[in-house]
This record gives C-alpha cells, sequence and structure tokens, in this order.
C-alpha cells in the first residue's frame, strides 16, 4: 500500500505530494544540526528510496546550492519555506521532503539527529542516493 501524504509552504504557492509505502508515525524523520539548517528553521527531513516525492509551483521553485555544492535546497518563491532539497543524479531527481510543511506532521515521531557535516562530499552522495527519493518538480502556472 502507499500512503500520499501531502503538505503545502504556508503562502499555498507549492503544494507537496510524498508517496510512501510508509505512514507517518512509521518514518524515520532526520533534523541536521548543521548551521544552515539551523538558520532556516530546523526542516524535517523525510525520504523514502521506494516512494516519490512530487513538489508542484506555480513558479519556479527557488534553489540555493549548499554544503559540497551538490545538493540544492529548494525554496517557495512566494514564501521562502524550504521545501527541501534535491540532487541531480545522472537524468534523474532525488530529493528530501521538509516533513514539517506536511498537513499531518505532528503525526510524525521524533527525528533523529543526523551529521552531514561529518560525511566527506563522496560519502554524502553515496547516503543521499540509498536513502532520498525520487523527485518530480513541476511548474504549473
Ligand atoms: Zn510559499
Amino acid at each position: 500500500m502507499t500512503y500520499q501524504h501531502k503538505g503545502r509552504c504556508s503562502c499555498g504557492q507549492v503544494s507537496l505530494e510524498f508517496h510512501s509505502s510508509r505512514d507517518l508515525p512509521d518514518q524515520s524523520p532526520r533534523q541536521c544540526d548543521c548551521d544552515y539548517c539551523a538558520s532556516h528553521g530546523k526542516p524535517i527531513l523525510l525520504s523514502d528510496p521506494a516512494g516519490q516525492l512530487v513538489v508542484t509551483s506555480s513558479q519556479a521553485v527557488a534553489k540555493e546550492t549548499q554544503g559540497s555544492g551538490q545538493a540544492q535546497m529548494l525554496f517557495c518563491p512566494g514564501c521562502g519555506n524550504m521545501l527541501g532539497a534535491s540532487l541531480e543524479n545522472d537524468s534523474q531527481i532525488i530529493g528530501v521532503v521538509n516533513g514539517a510543511l506536511l498537513d499531518e506532521a505532528n503525526r510524525l515521531p521524533a527525528c533523529q539527529i543526523v551529521s552531514p557535516k561529518k560525511l566527506s562530499a563522496e560519502e554524502k552522495r553515496t547516503r543521499w542516493l540509498s536513502i532520498w527519493t525520487p523527485t518530480k518538480i513541476i511548474v504549473r502556472s
């Protein structure tokens, strides 16, 4: 069975759909301990390599390259909420969603604190390729 976890940013311009074989209480949310995340509201990172993430926006999503320069942080162009992060791998995009923006975020279990800043660029990429979610970013005006 696939669960469809829906969410949106505070201004409503971006909608999020996180399809996963796991319900929210069975997810493994992570919070990153880096300064960048601390200054962006400590997003709750959720992913499922067997799931799918669909980000739909009425304008191009704002992207900011961060850390090892591989992943891009995604922001709503309207309200600036951090939507998650994405990484291009060959022709595929994988990503994580900010679980705090999901409608039922209160059903998520406690976050595990992770420290990707301690990993090398190569180790990060390997980790992300194994746990991040196949992602589609759709701009629909
Ligand atoms: Zn917004």
